[in-house]
This record gives C-alpha cells, sequence and structure tokens, in this order.
C-alpha cells in the first residue's frame, strides 16, 4: 500500500472558508458570550446557518443534498462554540445522515428535501435514568398495533438533548419483549408534541446551546410510517445502532471537539504573543511556551487521525477502529486545551476564560470526561 498526502479537495477548502467567513460575520465574541450565558442557541442564527445551505452536506444530492463533509463545516463552527454546530448536528447528523443511511424510501423522499433546507430538526433519544452505554438494555417499550403502527410507552428517555426544539425525537425502545437481545430494539420517529410525550429540562452545564431533557412516554400512538427505515426494520434496531451510522457519529463529535480544542489553543497562543510580564510576551517565557507548544503537536495528530477515519468513512470503508481513535484521544485533549487556558492563563486574565470555561468539550460518553463533577452533579445514581 502506497501513502500520500495530498491537500483538501477545492470543494472542502471552499466550505471552510465559506463557514470561516460566517462565524466571523454573525458569531462574534460578544454575542457568543451572551448566546452562553442565556444557554440557548438564537433562532435566527439558525436561519443563516440553513441559508448558507450546508445542511444538505449529508443529504444524497437526488434528494436535495449538496456533495458530502462529515467533519470540516462542525470543525469549523465549532470556533464559535455551540451554538451553530450544534443544531446543524440536529440537522445534518442526527436527521440527514440517520434518514439517508436507515430511512425507508419514503422517508427519504419526504424528509431529506427539507432536512437539506434546514427546515426539519431532530433529537436522539437512547439513554434512560438506568441505562447509558448499555444501550441494548432499554426498557421503553414498543408494539406493533392491528394497523402496522408502533405505540410506545411505560419510557423514559434522559439526556434527551434539543427534544425541546426537534421536530422529532429518534427513540430507541424495546419492541419484542420476549425478543432476543439485540434482536429486539427498534427506532421510532415521535414528534415532541405528540400526545403522551412529557419533557422536563435537566440542570446541566455542559451543551451550552439547549437544554438537555428526561422525555416520557405514556401511551403514544404513531403512524407505521414512524418506524424508522419501515416495517422491514422493526427488531433490527441495533443494525441500525451499530451500523455506519454510529462511525459517521463518533467522526462529527470528535470533529466539533476537534474545533473547540482548537479555537482554545489559538487564542491562548494570541494572548501568550500579547500579553507582557518581566519585559516580553509571556509566550517568550519557557513554560509557557513548553504547553502550548505541547498541545498544539498533540492537536495535530489528532487532527490527522480525524480526517484519516473520515476519508475512510467518505469511501464508504469500514471504520470502527480509525473512527474511535480520535473519539478516545481528542476529549483528553480538548479537555488539555482547556486545562491550558483555564489553569495557565485564566488566572493572569485570559479573556477567554468567561466564554469557554462553562461550554463542554463533549458529551459524556467520553470515558475521559464522564467522571467531571460538573456532569455526574445532575445524574442520580439511583434514578
Ligand atoms: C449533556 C449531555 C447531553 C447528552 N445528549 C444526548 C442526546 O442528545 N442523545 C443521546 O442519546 N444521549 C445523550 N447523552 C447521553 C450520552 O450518550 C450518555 O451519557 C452516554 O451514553 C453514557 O451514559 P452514562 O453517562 O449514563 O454513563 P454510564 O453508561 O452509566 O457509564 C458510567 C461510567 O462507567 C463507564 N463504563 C460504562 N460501561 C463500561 C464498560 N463496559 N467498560 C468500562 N467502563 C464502562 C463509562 O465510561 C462511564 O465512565 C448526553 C449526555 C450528556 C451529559
Amino acid at each position: 500500500m502506497t501513502w500520500s498526502f495530498t491537500d483538501e479537495p477545492d470543494h472542502i477548502r471552499l466550505l471552510r472558508d465559506a463557514v470561516c467567513e460566517f462565524v466571523a460575520r454573525y458569531m462574534p465574541d460578544q454575542s457568543v458570550r451572551e448566546w452562553d450565558r442565556a444557554h440557548h442557541f438564537p433562532p435566527d442564527l439558525w436561519q443563516k446557518v440553513a441559508e448558507l445551505g450546508i445542511c444538505g452536506l449529508t443529504v444524497e444530492e437526488s434528494y436535495g443534498g449538496q456533495g458530502r463533509d462529515l467533519v470540516a463545516a462542525i470543525e469549523e463552527l465549532r470556533q464559535a462554540g455551540s451554538f451553530a454546530a450544534g443544531p446543524f448536528i440536529h440537522a445534518a447528523f442526527y436527521g440527514g445522515v440517520n434518514i439517508s443511511e436507515n430511512g425507508s424510501p419514503e422517508q427519504k423522499e419526504e424528509l431529506q428535501p427539507s432536512i437539506a433546507r434546514g427546515e426539519l430538526l431532530f433529537a436522539y433519544g437512547g439513554p434512560e435514568p438506568a441505562i447509558g452505554g448499555d444501550r441494548a438494555s432499554g426498557k421503553t417499550k414498543a408494539r406493533l398495533r392491528d394497523d402496522g403502527g408502533p405505540a410506545v410507552s411505560n419510557g423514559a428517555k434522559r439526556w434527551c438533548t434539543g427534544a425541546d426544539f426537534a421536530d422529532y425525537i429518534i427513540c430507541l425502545v424495546n419492541s419484542d419483549a420476549d425478543g432476543k437481545r439485540y434482536r429486539n430494539l427498534s427506532f421510532v420517529l415521535v414528534p415532541p408534541g405528540a400526545d403522551g410525550v412529557t419533557m422536563t429540562p435537566i440542570e446541566h452545564s455542559h451543551l451550552r446551546y439547549t437544554a438537555s431533557s428526561d422525555v416520557t412516554f405514556g401511551d403514544v400512538n404513531g403512524p407505521a410510517s414512524a418506524i424508522l427505515g419501515g416495517s422491514e426494520l422493526w427488531n433490527r434496531g441495533w443494525d441500525v445502532l451499530a451500523g455506519e451510522a454510529l462511525e459517521v457519529e463518533k467522526l462529527e463529535i470528535s470533529a466539533c471537539t476537534l474545533g473547540f480544542a482548537r479555537a482554545c489553543v489559538e487564542e491562548a497562543w494570541r494572548y501568550a504573543e500579547e500579553r507582557e510580564q518581566f519585559g516580553v510576551a509571556i509566550g517568550q517565557h519557557q513554560a509557557v511556551r513548553h504547553a502550548l507548544v505541547d498541545v498544539k503537536t498533540k492537536l495535530s495528530a489528532c487532527r490527522h487521525m480525524l480526517h484519516h477515519a473520515a476519508w475512510f468513512a467518505n469511501e464508504r470503508r469500514p471504520c470502527s477502529v480509525e473512527s474511535s481513535m480520535p473519539s478516545c484521544s481528542l476529549p483528553r485533549m480538548a479537555w488539555r486545551s482547556r486545562s491550558l487556558v483555564n489553569g495557565c492563563l485564566a488566572p493572569t486574565g485570559c479573556p477567554m476564560h468567561s466564554t469557554w470555561s462553562a461550554t463542554c468539550a463533549t458529551c459524556s460518553a467520553c470515558p475521559s470526561l464522564a467522571g467531571l463533577p460538573t456532569c455526574n452533579a445532575t445524574i442520580s445514581p439511583t434514578a
């Protein structure tokens, strides 16, 4: 096998330039701070993201999609927090990737064009109060009614981010009470406003662009078209969960994390060049310089890892290992990048402190971050 490094293709370079310009124009630091304090993304910002035409980057062209990109747009949007990157993920990834990869022909026909225009947002309902990583043990039940539609009942989903603004929750259900493990799961598209759905926001200090909620399902009846992938994917939810969309989910979260870490390091670097102490810029002091160079070097390695995995995914080659590597390494690097800002520079007055210190690098799916006190404080171990 021969290896060669090439520049990013022209269309990705143009995409990065367009998104960077967007961030510079519509997401100035002052606005980001205000959104961060208010803990929500502004709808008019989302409208502008939709107009930028990037929501179709995960949608097939025949349904109105615009090429394919899995990491560049998120990485650039994340330079300014999660206020555009967050909802973008709810449209292009939770919606675009899931429906492209797993939707029935009718679902693609109906939903994909709206997703590409940024008109539909999705939330993901996987974990439950007692179920985190062990998704196959979920207790939220669903059965098929005589008319072929699913009835979801007796369920509670935890950490359902964006359920308050989404058009659909992609809800993982146990669809065969007597079925074998991994052969008893399905996904159902539930509109949050459906009869029987209630939600309660969970107080947390992580994703700053919106709430994450507990969502409960009383007796929620949907049409047959609400089964993700149609009736042939009933009880095949594990294949959906562990399929190609999971690799893309790992890449998308890693791209988000990389964008965050890059923003931290770049800001810290700028500050170290500007701030003078003892007659020189603090970046001239070796201890500070070492810290900056060390993080920047390791971040660059993570970036290569991520782009390598994204290349595999774009080629539609199996990449479970390649996509896991950056998703293990990047949260640690992001944490170190944030520590660089908070621990090393913030005490001296780094302007990044107020913007970023409350912003989580990624979700608690990463073992390195799952134990953070801010996260655990919101979880009752016995709930
Ligand atoms: C702010 C926030 C937003 C979220 N938004 C969403 C969302 O929109 N949609 C969604 O579906 N999920 C969401 N999640 C949930 C996230 O996907 C889960 O938190 C994740 O699956 C882990 O579950 P858990 O936190 O309950 O940890 P648990 O699974 O209970 O794990 C607790 C700890 O044990 C470790 N552990 C567990 N199993 C093993 C094992 N086999 N080997 C070694 N160690 C193990 C874990 O690494 C972790 O450190 C969100 C979480 C947070 C914090």
